[in-house]
């Protein structure tokens, strides 16, 4: 099941252009409906998503860009 964020996640979007996709998007956005996912997490909480926060709750600073 996927994310219900899919269609409009900023990272989602950025990990299709970037080439990083399968890792992330097989392993979380297209796992479990997201729920493994901390930007999910947080956007279900209604909270802040920052941009820079990887499914794995590490930040990555170039996603920035
Ligand atoms: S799983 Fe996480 S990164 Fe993937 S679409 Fe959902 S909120 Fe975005």
């Amino acid at each position: 099941m996927d994310c219900p964020y899919l269609d409009n996640c900023p990272i989602f979007a950025k990990f299709r252009s970037e080439g990083m996709a399968n890792i992330w998007i097989n392993g979380y956005c297209k796992k479990d409906g997201g729920r493994n996912c901390e930007r999910k997490k947080l956007r279900d909480a209604g909270k802040e998503v920052p941009i820079t926060l990887l499914p794995n709750g590490k930040h990555l600073a170039s996603l920035a860009k």
